[in-house]
């Protein structure tokens, strides 16, 4: 079985106007898009089609000859992971453990909002950054292009994709106001937490 463009968890313009119609479309429409079926392309007809998607990320990760496999099956994954780190109506504070382990990490709210900019503003050229609990400890970090967070006991918690296409039609080049508007308008707190607790 081919592996499919999974549907968005909400409608192209629910995140307006934080995250505009135009910019879900393409970057969904377009860029999710020929990610999975660059992916069916590489993996027809060989040992990997029929896999389920993490699987084909670890069967080719760190593999050299494999590299534009892993790129655009990380990418898939990644794109899934970013979506559902957004939320109409999402944004602000989090509550309950998340919160509080977030101002033992960093201090307080504001500092980590700080902490995870700074951190998209380093990422030269293309990546993603990222809140994961490593082992227990939250910990911001960033991927290079298609890499995601590894190691044992790295669990991703939530991500924003800071590619130039994620955000360039709506904030251009202003990659630290997409990030403030990411934590402002767009994330979704609830799906973090289920990612520590489960
Ligand atoms: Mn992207």
């Amino acid at each position: 079985m081919a592996f499919e463009l999974p549907a968005l968890p909400w409608a192209e313009d629910a995140l307006e106007p934080a995250y505009s119609a135009r910019t879900v479309s393409f970057h969904y429409g377009k860029h999710h898009k020929a990610y999975v079926d660059k992916l069916n392309e590489l993996t027809a007809g060989t040992d990997l089609e029929g896999k389920s998607l993490e699987d084909v990320v670890a069967a080719v990760a760190g593999k050299a000859d494999k590299q534009a496999v892993f790129n655009n099956a990380a990418q898939v994954w990644n794109h899934t992971f970013f979506w559902h780190s957004m939320t109409p109506g999402g944004g602000g504070r989090p509550s309950g453990d998340l919160a509080e382990q977030i101002d033992c990490t960093w201090g307080n709210y504001d500092q980590f909002v700080a902490a995870f900019k700074a951190a998209a503003v380093g990422r030269f050229g293309s990546g993603w950054v990222w809140l994961v609990a490593d082992n227990g400890e939250l910990k911001i970090t960033s991927t290079a292009n298609a890499e995601m967070p590894a190691g044992e006991g790295v669990k991703p918690l939530l991500t924003c994709d800071v590619w130039e296409h994620a955000y360039y039609l709506d904030y251009q080049n202003r990659r630290p106001d997409f990030v403030q508007a990411f934590f402002d308008s767009l994330v979704d707190w609830g799906f973090a937490a289920k990612n520590l607790g489960g």
